[in-house]
């Protein structure tokens, strides 16, 4: 179902050239794979802009999408109420999960799981498939809660309590209260 211009190979360093014969689609597609982040549409969009004037955000917004349902990008919700968007190799070889903080919006990916997550979801998706007739291709695992720095005692813990400014990085990603998020 993967739209066949997004599948093919990529050219190599081409992000920040809005070539004619790619497509907007293609250099969005390149701005997620030579990421390790996590990228918002807005943020897509922004490191776009420079080389790729005429790209509306809206473009970028269906793309984004496409590639998710493509498989080729993965969603990922922060607890700020914000969509990410990161990229999905084919064979899954990069397949993480994640540690979401709800304070300031970092997320780490670990692929070093433990042992016991492995035999719960291995065990969780053959019972799931047994019970339900699905055949169970992926998953999103992600547990959200407080980074070292925003957990109590952190370096960033007064201002999860309301104390002085937040540093620049919290304060950009903290445009509301997220605490009711965390579980
Ligand atoms: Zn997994
Ligand atoms: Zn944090
Ligand atoms: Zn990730």
């Amino acid at each position: 179902m993967a739209p066949r211009n997004l599948t093919r190979s990529q050219p190599t360093g081409m992000t920040g050239h809005c070539a004619r014969w790619t497509g907007p689609r293609e250099e969005i597609f390149t701005v997620l794979m030579q990421t390790q982040q996590h990228l918002t549409a807005k943020d897509v969009f922004a490191l776009l802009r420079p080389t790729c004037p005429e790209l509306g955000l809206t473009t970028v917004y269906r793309t984004l999408d496409l590639l998710n349902q493509a498989g080729l990008a993965r969603k990922v919700m922060t607890g700020d109420g914000q969509v990410r968007f990161e990229y999905r190799r084919a064979d899954q070889s990069d397949h993480h999960h994640h540690l979401i903080c709800t304070a300031c919006g970092m997320i780490l990916n670990y692929s070093n799981f433990e042992q016991d997550e492995l035999d719960l979801v291995r065990r969780t998706e053959a019972a799931l498939s047994k019970a339900h007739g699905f055949l169970i291709r992926d998953h999103n695992i992600e547990f959200h809660g407080l980074c070292p720095a925003c957990r109590p005692g952190g370096e960033r813990s007064v201002i999860a309590l309301g104390g002085d400014a937040p540093p620049p990085v919290a304060a950009a990603r903290r445009r509301r209260p997220s605490r009711k998020a965390s579980s």
